[in-house]
């Protein structure tokens, strides 16, 4: 574990009682605050300039904004609310941070280094825990606690920018819960991302479970960000089995809506397949799996299961297994990729930690 700036655990950041977050506002909403002041619109740039550009933790920092302004925002503003609980960096430099949220809630974030790009992608969570239940996922046995805010969503990205010194240019929606079941704030915050962070959009994914009337949502916002599904199984039985949530959306839903979704937005989807061993891993899976994508607008990203403790009783497939599936796949054209394993020895896997620490 690695020691923590003390800046970083200041507990002082946390939310205040009455006062509100000024990350996650948009410049229109800054622009409207300003106004309600009494002060002139260019504060509104400046604010917008501290948050989003600078990502500082706190208004004196705001050098340029007059004491008397910063002392009236004070009175009911403050720069975020999410407290530094712990911060892991693993070997391969994956660094995963847990957030204590003013309610005591812990939440998880993932920076992430893609040397051959030279890039860096942050993993951002939208729920505290989740509904969905995934038989495999450590989130999924949480339960569903509560939807995270907008501002809480975006400071994870803002925080993590400052904190890691590092320009972070890709966001995958990721984390703990289900992104679309937090849709409204999960589209306010990719807003304030895309044009307040200025991460582009077509650098943002969002994977789903298959909440099949939110995508055909999405695909009417036509955003051109990366929408992964995570299918996990070609049939509805092995589905059902490990992803209570088929019952309600069936594959006969999920892939017309996935249809629906390349067609309308002209976009690639990506299907998350995540590997368990007797389960899904076959190569008769990967037949079918091949059969029911024909036709789909689709890359297919292979994840060998990473357990932790008992991995719910699931384990992950041996390397021949994988290749095995992987060659399976080949033949029906699609591009096939084996997730490579990040952050294992500190379980950066989304959900490992907050469950820990939420169980404590
Ligand atoms: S895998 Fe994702 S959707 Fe499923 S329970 Fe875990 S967090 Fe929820």
């Amino acid at each position: 574990m690695n020691a923590l700036p003390q800046n970083l655990a200041d507990p002082s950041a946390h939310t205040l009682p009455g006062r509100e977050p000024l990350i996650g506002k948009s410049m229109e909403e800054l622009r409207e605050l300003v106004k309600s002041m009494d002060e002139p619109a260019f504060r509104a740039e400046q604010l917008h300039h501290w948050l989003y550009v600078h990502c500082v933790r706190s208004l004196d920092d705001m050098s340029n904004l007059k004491r008397a302004f910063r002392d009236k925002l004070a009175e009911r503003y403050q720069v975020g609310s999410l407290v530094i609980d712990q911060k892991e960096v693993s070997q391969d430099g994956t660094t995963k941070y847990l957030f204590r949220l003013p309610d005591g809630k812990v939440v998880e974030s993932v920076l992430m280094y893609f040397e051959e790009r030279g890039t860096y992608a942050i993993c951002l969570s939208t729920q505290v825990g989740c509904a969905v239940n995934c038989d495999f996922c450590a989130t999924g046995k949480l339960g569903f606690m509560r939807n995270l805010s907008v501002a809480e969503i975006v400071e994870q990205y803002v925080y993590v920018q400052a904190d890691s010194g590092k320009e972070i240019r890709n966001i995958v929606f990721m984390g703990q819960g289900e992104p679309m079941l937090n849709y409204d704030n999960l589209m306010q915050s990719i807003h304030i991302l895309n044009k307040s962070a200025e991460v582009g959009i077509r650098h943002i994914t969002i994977s789903t479970s298959g909440i099949v009337p939110r995508i055909y949502d999405l695909a009417e916002a036509n955003l051109q960000l990366t929408l992964a599904i995570s299918l996990h199984a070609p049939d509805n039985a092995t589905r059902e089995a490990i992803m209570p949530l088929n019952k309600k959306w069936p594959l006969e839903e999920l892939m017309p809506a996935l249809h629906h979704y390349a067609g309308a937005t002209g976009k690639r989807l990506t299907i998350e397949y995540i590997l368990l061993a007797g389960v899904n891993d076959q190569p008769s899976h990967a037949h079918d799996l091949g059969k029911l994508l024909q036709g789909l607008k689709c890359n297919i990203n292979l994840i060998p299961y990473n357990p932790i403790g008992d991995g719910y009783g699931y384990k992950r497939p041996s390397n021949n297994a994988i290749h095995r599936f992987k060659d399976a796949l080949l033949p029906y054209g699609k591009k096939v990729t084996v997730r490579v394993e990040r952050g294992v020895d500190i379980a950066a896997a989304c959900g490992q930690l907050a469950n820990k620490v939420q169980q404590a």
